[in-house]
């Protein structure tokens, strides 16, 4: 049995449409396969431990994205995680900010953490709505993402990342072909909300994997029930 070590960076400015439960999620599946875990929230002006097993980072109101991006500028613990390989999800404000810039509601260019080979300008209309994507930037084939946007930002990624996933129906990234996150070696942005780890389990136990290695499934029967009423039946809104 391991201690996994969760750590929620800035939950109380970047955690809109209840991201903040994907770290609910991810300490429920380590727990389920019989691991201690601790979740620590990072708070303004604390520092970003560096040793943790998985980082989560959620979406944001333009403000608030800005705040996180001075704290996060000057705090080398989340850059030093990064580096060491650390799974880390990012959610749409997240994803922004780990960019090399994203423009403000002024159209003015704000640096990012210069993690990710991508840059977020602002679309003319917010995209909001559901999402279905099939998983492209993965080793292991996984069942279709599902989540639903709300986002302004129009992402494009560079040469050095691949994008998570493909569009089916709605809008990702924002930006020109339909494509959805990024990924960089065991760094996962994304622009669902759900939380897309809850609607998405695959996916969480992709990032434990990360740390752990190869896991027991567990028996989703209401999620895999829920996604495919999702998928089939509900009304959905693109
Ligand atoms: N403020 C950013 C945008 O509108 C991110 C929004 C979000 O995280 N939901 O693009």
């Amino acid at each position: 049995m391991t201690t996994v070590d969760i750590v929620h960076v800035l939950p109380g400015l970047l955690g809109t449409y209840g991201d903040a439960g994907n770290a609910a999620v991810l300490a429920y599946r380590a727990r389920q396969r019989g691991h201690d875990v601790r979740v620590v929230n990072v708070r303004p002006g604390e520092a970003v431990p560096a040793l943790a097993d998985a980082y989560l980072i959620g979406g944001g109101e333009d403000i608030a994205q800005i705040r996180a991006v001075e704290l996060l500028r000057d705090d080398h613990g989340f850059t030093a995680a990064v580096a060491s390989g650390a799974p880390v999800l990012a959610v749409c404000a997240g994803m922004q900010i780990m960019g090399e810039w994203f423009h403000d509601r002024d159209g003015k260019r704000i640096a990012g953490l210069g993690i990710l080979d991508l840059r977020t300008t602002r679309r003319e209309s917010r995209a909001v709505g559901d999402v279905i994507a099939r998983i492209t930037g993965l080793p292991n084939a996984m069942a279709d993402l599902l989540g639903f946007v709300n986002h302004q930002g129009a992402t494009e990624l560079g040469e050095g990342v691949r994008p998570l996933a493909h569009v089916h129906r709605g809008i990702g990234n924002g930006a020109g072909p339909a494509i959805e996150g990024v990924v960089d070696a065991n760094v996962i942005g994304t622009y669902l909300h759900g939380p897309v780890l809850a609607l998405n389990p695959a996916l969480a136990d992709h990032l434990l994997t990360c740390t752990l290695g190869p896991l027991e499934p567990l028996p989703d029967v209401h999620i895999g029930a829920f996604r495919h009423v999702r998928t089939h039946r509900a009304p959905l809104k693109y």
